[in-house]
């Protein structure tokens, strides 16, 4: 397909530096020495690594081709579902670099870095906003670590008013950091299954909401990329049982300025920094996860908090009913900073522009690719979209073949067999950022991948053929990696 294709085909080998290396190869020229030779002590002279020879070309070379095998949202589509891979202005870059900010020493006084503090501070109003939530932790180094921190505040409420229990609501479309941050916990998860159209009832949670359960954890819009339209009603039933509200804010990409979390009933939310708010996702980096709560729950939030004194800022350590500290220092501090440049660039305005695109992408994508593949549910979606394996069967197809043969046509496969609700599901997230134009491409590619499918389905089996490396037996490559070429 012409046009199509983003892969040009030049792929290039290389091998280790060690198969490269040839001995006697310089990277530069030494002058001779002007001090006469002298006998280096025994145990100085042990065998050492036999590193390789190499010119200053051999390693530029090496490296700068190493460099561009890396997929990442900055050589293209990256259409990740529950991932919210989304192109990161490179200004947050910039400022996340600013020697005042990147060499601030995390033991230096408050009265030193007030910069700092104040840049925290304004990070915990713009995320209050956002989410309706006043009390802002921004500690949490990712959303699991998030969801923990949630799960610590309820059960000190819980204390604090006397009362022990131990189940927690789950619904089976959440993401699976909530029922293990719950039973880090010590909490019993609870699943509640959700209803015909992917979406909770306020049935469903009434059924099982006694007087054990701590409360819920409500993934809105949930990982089907579906909003759960029963929000209110379900909060209200979990709080007239003397429960609370966990929401999982990983999603606040789709709802961004359009949704204010506590008015739907939340009492605890999570944001993810590194999926909505500018700091790139994946690779292993490090994220933050900020927590947000009631003002009645402010008092249980980790220390030290960043609070107002005077005319600057201080950390208060003294907060007796705290969970205590979750991360050292600061949190991750420069991910803080890039959020905070992008939360001040956006403005509310365009940061609910960007909510709104979010969403609009998707649904063009559902809407364009309907009549190919099968929806998981027929309805209107949020900011990403799920198909199911449906007809591929007939064509002895599957899933991680459609997924595998889109690296042929130089695209990153999105998310797949996840949510487990969905069989065989292909979740795609396109998010805000990417074009009309880019998006039509990628509509064509799985429209000519899911024609193939049906006039020659071996082209998918044995895809891909035109990456570096065919089909990997993934459940080795993941236990017993060769990291030797
Ligand atoms: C990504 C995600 C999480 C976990 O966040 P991490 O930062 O990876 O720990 C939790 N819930 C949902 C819905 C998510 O998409």
């Amino acid at each position: 397909m012409s046009g199509t294709v983003e892969a040009n085909g030049m792929i290039q080998e290389e091998p280790l530096l060690w198969e490269k290396g040839s001995r006697g190869r310089q990277g530069m020229s030494i002058p001779a020495a002007d001090v006469p030779p002298v006998e280096l002590p025994a145990e100085l002279c042990g065998a050492g690594p036999d590193f390789p020879d190499l010119s200053e070309v051999d390693v530029v070379r090496h490296y700068t081709r190493l460099s561009a095998w890396n997929y990442g949202v900055d050589s293209g589509l990256y259409p990740l579902g529950s991932c919210t891979m989304k192109y990161n202005p490179k200004i947050n870059e910039r400022l996340a670099a600013t020697p005042e900010l990147a060499a601030a020493h995390p033991l230096l006084a408050d009265s030193e870095v007030q910069g700092c503090l104040e840049l925290m501070y304004g990070l915990q109003e713009g995320l209050a906003a956002i989410t309706g939530l006043p009390g802002v932790s921004l500690q949490p180094a990712a959303g699991a670590q998030g969801e923990l921190t949630g799960m610590l505040i309820f059960a000190a409420w819980h204390r604090s008013r006397g009362s022990r229990r131990n189940k927690i609501l789950i619904p089976d479309t959440a993401h699976g950091t909530n029922p293990a941050s719950a039973a880090l916990c010590g909490f019993r998860p609870v699943p509640i299954a959700s209803g015909p159209d992917g979406i909770l009832t306020t049935e469903a949670v009434a059924a099982v909401m006694d007087d054990e359960t701590v409360g819920i954890m409500i993934t809105n819009p949930n990982t089907l990329g579906l909003f759960e339209t029963n929000i209110r009603e379900i909060a209200e039933v979990v709080h007239a049982r003397g429960g609370l509200v966990y929401g999982d804010g990983a999603n606040m990409n789709a709802v961004m300025g359009v949704v204010n979390p506590a008015l739907c009933g939340v009492d605890v939310m999570h944001l993810n920094l590194h999926k909505t708010f500018s700091t790139p996702h994946g690779g292993g980096g490090p994220g933050a996860g900020p927590v947000c709560v009631t003002a009645e729950l402010s008092r249980f939030l980790p220390v030290p908090r960043v609070v107002r004194a005077g005319n600057g800022y201080r950390l208060d350590e003294d907060c007796p009913d705290s969970v205590g500290r979750v991360h050292a220092f600061h949190g991750n501090f420069s991910v803080l900073v890039r959020a905070y440049g992008y939360v001040l660039s956006m403005g509310a305005a365009f940061l609910k522009r960007a909510s709104q695109l979010a969403v609009l992408n998707a649904a063009y994508l559902k809407e364009s690719l309907k009549e190919s593949l099968p929806l998981a549910y027929p309805r209107p979606c949020m900011h990403e979209c799920v198909f199911s394996d449906g007809w591929l069967h007939e064509h002895n197809i599957t899933t991680l073949d459609l997924a595998k043969r889109l690296i042929d046509y130089g695209y990153h496969p999105p998310t797949i067999y996840f949510p487990l609700v969905v069989p065989g599901a292909i979740m795609i997230e396109p998010t805000e950022t990417e074009s009309q134009q880019d998006l039509d491409r990628f509509i064509a590619v799985l429209k000519q991948i899911v024609a193939e499918a049906r006039n020659n389905p071996e082209l998918l089996r044995q895809a891909p053929t035109r990456a570096k490396l065919g089909r990997l037996d993934e459940t080795r490559a993941a236990r017993q990696p060769c990291l030797c070429g």
